[in-house]
């Protein structure tokens, strides 16, 4: 009988020999440990001689940067590799291929995708990615507008509901996303001089945590779509021909907002932080360009795409079916995307986990204006969320900021 250990460089290619027969006799292996997330182990194994490769995704009893004081549930690994089955069939493969998932080692053996890059690394580096937008509204509408009540038959739905249940990881982004940062909790990662700035204009702004609690009670109780739950640029593997997903470890049924809104704030706070980063000012505007096209054509392309396939989708026979049924429907994902853009650019400058966006830029005097200038605009986000119906809403209140 196979046990539980945990893998490292020297073992994990004798791992994937056993499990899959991977690799060609005679090869000359590479194994690296690549992982940068919070939670897991990476590995890559690499046949030199065939160029042939795989990835090892292995998850521990507990949260990876923190240690054994953090235990957390290993079957989250299940989860994550059931959703990328599932979406790599709903998507025409905008997921890595997974080769193999070990219920024992809680494993994932997939594909190599080391001709992309993540997602926030190019835009650090200001590249541009024209197919992004059509890319990324194909997946939004595949994986969620697919796996919701208007797509699917109501008992097949719940049926997933019950499937992609994760209360441990949910449990997370309810205290580090929609509670901690708007506290001084102990677990917030919180410059000094942010703290006087958060009690003024956070910390003790009652109508703002109103806002935030009703963001979070939506977060908890609607059970919209299968989300990815964590689709920030870091989890988004990028070129110029494609996009391939990764990381949906967070994954249950929860508001399309959730992963609409991760996706806009990290957009946002990569435009803010251009603006202060990049010292060739031609490079600069075009780069901020792109990023505010790319925000407004997010929410438009998507809204249109809805909009298109709604009548071929629709299963239910009441008034789902309407034009207008399918607005109102719409409307509720953009504004309520514009709140949980706000509590997503708040956590990531005071709350646990950072972006390199802000925390990378190099002037501390900027970096002070950025984080205190990205809390403001959040909360014009979530304050204002009821009238972000457009992309040009969306963009509007970014430019009108800056
Ligand atoms: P975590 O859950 O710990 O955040 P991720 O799934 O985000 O783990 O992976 C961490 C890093 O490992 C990614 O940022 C990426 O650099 C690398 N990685 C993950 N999956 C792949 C893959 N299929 N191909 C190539 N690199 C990968
Ligand atoms: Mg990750
Ligand atoms: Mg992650
Ligand atoms: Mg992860």
């Amino acid at each position: 009988m196979k046990e539980f250990y945990q893998l490292d460089v020297n073992k994990v290619y004798d791992y994937v020999q056993q499990e899959l027969n991977f690799f060609d006799e005679n090869p000359d292996i590479e194994c690296n440990e690549i992982g940068d997330g919070n939670l897991n182990l990476v590995f890559r194994v690499k046949d030199r001689k065939s160029g042939k490769s795989v990835i090892v995704k292995q998850s521990l009893p507990y949260v990876r940067c923190v240690g054994e004081d953090w235990p957390l549930n290993i079957d989250r690994s299940k989860i994550e590799s059931k959703l990328l089955e599932m979406e790599y069939k709903l998507t025409d493969g905008s997921v890595p291929e997974v080769y193999k998932f070990d219920e024992v080692m809680y494993t994932t053996i997939m594909e190599d995708l080391s001709d992309y890059v993540i997602m926030r690394t190019g835009l650090l580096s200001y590249n541009q990615y024209p197919k992004f937008v059509d890319q990324i509204t194909d997946f939004i509408v595949k994986t969620l507008l697919l796996t919701s009540d208007i797509a699917m038959d109501h008992k097949d739905k719940k049926a997933y509901v019950k499937e992609f249940i994760n209360p441990q990881l949910c449990e997370i982004t309810e205290d580090l996303v929609y509670s901690e940062p708007f506290f001084d909790a102990k677990r917030n990662n919180i410059a000094d001089y942010m703290k006087t700035f958060m009690e003024e204009n956070v910390w003790n702004d009652k109508s703002l945590l109103m806002e935030v609690t009703k963001l979070k009670f939506d977060f908890m109780n609607n059970a919209q779509a299968l989300l990815h739950g964590d689709l920030h640029t870091g989890s988004i593997f990028i070129n110029q021909q494609n996009i391939k997903v990764i990381d949906p470890e967070f994954a249950f049924y929860g508001p399309i907002a959730y992963d609409t809104g991760a996706l806009i704030a990290n957009l946002v706070m990569n435009y803010l932080s251009t603006n202060v980063r990049c010292k060739d000012e031609k490079l600069k505007k075009k780069h901020m360009r792109y990023l505010l096209d790319t925000i407004r054509d997010v929410m438009d392309v998507f809204r249109d795409k809805c909009m298109k396939i709604w009548p071929d989708i629709v299963r239910d026979n009441m008034a789902c079916r309407t034009p207008d049924f399918a607005k109102w429907y719409i409307d509720d994902i953009f504004v309520n995307t514009a709140g949980v853009t706000g509590c997503e650019m708040i956590r990531r400058t005071v709350g646990l986990a950072h972006v390199q966006d802000i925390d990378g830029i190099e002037d501390e005097r900027d970096r002070e204006n950025i984080r205190k200038l990205n809390v403001l605009l959040a909360k014009e986000y979530i304050m204002n969320r009821h009238k972000m119906l457009t992309g040009k809403d969306f963009i509007d209140c970014l430019v009108g900021f800056t």
